[in-house]
């Protein structure tokens, strides 16, 4: 039997981590790959593609960030850039092809120390091995979208089905040990969809079957009124390899890893209409509109997948008690360009790429249904949770918390994002180039060539006309010349010269 004293020593020494729990709020991070706000409802409003319900739910039962924008619009650079808190030149990941330096200080290391459990899954994509987390199991590489390779500190693991629905079962299982065991939990359920060759899962390959898109109204881009870059792209509808069509379907860089069933579904879902298309001679216009909706419906149907797992993972927070104080953030490493142009891919500041989707719910701190138009960059997303978990925030990350924006605090902001692009020419001949955004106007600086675009973002939110030679645009042109050394200060960023010697390649 346990007299008094023992059972009161036992509440004593409970007390402290059951405090703990109840105050500390738990994070599950979930960021997808290439997932535009265009293909998010909440977002796209009127000019919806598609419904997201899962995804619009966060935004309902907390806030939307509509001005939320990378730091550097391609997906190795954003994830370091998330992780750390810092802009590309301070984390040393400017490029894909770096190699992230994991002895640095990141915020999954943070909550680690101060008594998190922290885990992360799916997709990582920074070659070294993860630090900072009790768990992991990530993609080697790119990762694949059927009977995905993990990486794990134990080897690497094949799973067999489709990467989101195992990327989420992983997190869900990770989420459900830390219940179990009492503690406040911090895990990042990352998913490869909806980036290229864009492999739906087997059950939506006939969502969207007989749909015809609307295509874009720049489908048809001819690039006059901005600098010379844009034309000499190659990221074109036209630009897209057999993989990427399912043209023939055993083309695609995912039919060897394929089950016979997977391979049977596959066949089912795409021959049809490859015959239909063979059969016919298109004109070059009419091509460009058959890939367009072979295109977006992949995409979209990717999507679906990312927006049906958001549902699981919310119905487990919901079942275990755990939706009130746990922090749900979802985003993706970049815009993408959904045939807007004429182009797949990222990597440009113009605002499709720039633009990040970003939704964060919290119900015990935070008022839903809020629409956040502050200028936020995903240097903030550290700070934000490391602030939310009561975790200092470490002076070298340049971001700030959103927190007090989020819960009607006044607060100092920034009214201008720094943008910084390094991987020139890369697979897709986009120059090195960098500029600032502020509210209504933006500032592209492609310094190789020195030019530069300057556009009215209230007159032409489609970015179809430079007004950097406009005499009536001189003032703000002044304004944004001025804004752009300010933030090179500010950051400390790295001299053109610098970078053209470091990152031009010989193609
Ligand atoms: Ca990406």
């Amino acid at each position: 039997m346990l007299n008094f004293n023992k059972l009161f020593l036992i509440f004593i020494f409970l007390l402290p981590s059951l405090a703990m729990a109840a105050e500390r709020p738990n994070i599950l991070f979930i960021f997808s790959d290439d997932h535009t706000t265009q293909a998010i409802s909440k977002y796209a409003g009127d000019k919806k593609l598609m419904e997201t319900p899962h995804i619009d739910s966060i935004a309902n039962e907390g806030a939307i960030f509509t001005k939320n924008f990378c730091v550097n619009a391609i997906c190795a650079p954003s994830r370091a850039v998330v992780l750390t808190g810092k802009h590309s030149h301070k984390n040393g990941q400017f490029t894909n092809g770096n190699t992230f330096d994991g002895s640095q200080m990141t915020f999954p290391k943070l909550f680690q120390a101060s008594g998190y459990t922290t885990g992360i899954f799916g997709k990582w994509h920074l070659k070294s091995s993860p630090t900072g987390f009790d768990e992991w199991m990530v993609y080697p590489g790119q990762g694949n979208y059927y009977n995905p390779d993990y990486r794990t500190p134990q080897g690497r693991k094949r799973l067999e089905g489709y990467s989101v629905e195992l990327t989420t079962d992983l997190s869900i299982d990770f989420m459900k040990k830390a219940k179990q065991e009492n503690k406040a939990f911090m895990v990042m359920c990352q998913y490869k969809a909806p980036h290229g060759h864009w492999n739906p899962g087997p059950k939506y390959y006939d969502l969207y079957k007989d749909k015809t898109f609307k295509e874009p109204s720049t489908l048809f881009d001819n690039f006059e009124g901005r600098s010379s870059n844009a034309p000499k792209h190659k990221m074109g509808l036209h630009h897209m390899n057999p993989s990427h069509l399912k043209l023939p379907v055993e083309s695609n860089k995912e039919w060897k890893r394929m089950t016979a069933v997977q391979k049977a579904a596959f066949k089912k879902a795409y021959v049809e209409e490859n015959q239909a298309y063979l059969s016919k001679k298109l004109s070059t216009e009419d091509d460009i509109r058959w890939r367009y909706q072979r295109y977006i419906k992949d995409y979209l149907r990717c999507v679906k997948s990312v927006d049906d797992n958001i549902g699981r993972l919310k119905k487990f927070l919901k079942e275990n008690g755990l939706a009130e104080n746990t922090i749900i953030v979802y985003s993706s490493d970049q815009g993408f360009f959904l045939g807007e142009h004429g182009w797949y891919d990222k990597r440009w500041m113009y605002d499709i790429s720039l633009r990040m989707p970003l939704v964060m719910q919290w119900p015990a701190k935070i008022k839903g249904n809020q629409t956040i138009s502050k200028i936020t960059q995903n240097t903030d997303f550290a700070p934000t949770l490391l602030d939310a978990a009561g975790i200092d925030i470490p002076k070298e990350m340049d971001g700030q918390s959103m927190l007090p924006i989020l819960t009607g605090k006044n607060q100092e902001w920034r009214d201008t994002a720094y943008y910084a692009y390094y991987e020139s020419p890369g697979p897709h001949n986009v120059p090195f180039h960098e500029g600032v955004r502020t509210d209504k106007y933006k500032l592209i600086h492609y310094y190789n060539s020195d030019e530069w675009e300057l556009f009215d973002l209230t007159k032409d939110p489609s970015e179809m006309k430079s007004q950097y030679n406009n005499p009536e645009y001189q003032t703000v042109l002044k304004d944004l010349k001025k804004r752009l050394v300010e933030q090179r200060e500010k950051y400390d960023a790295p001299e053109h010269d610098w970078v053209l010697k470091k990152f031009s390649k010989k193609k």
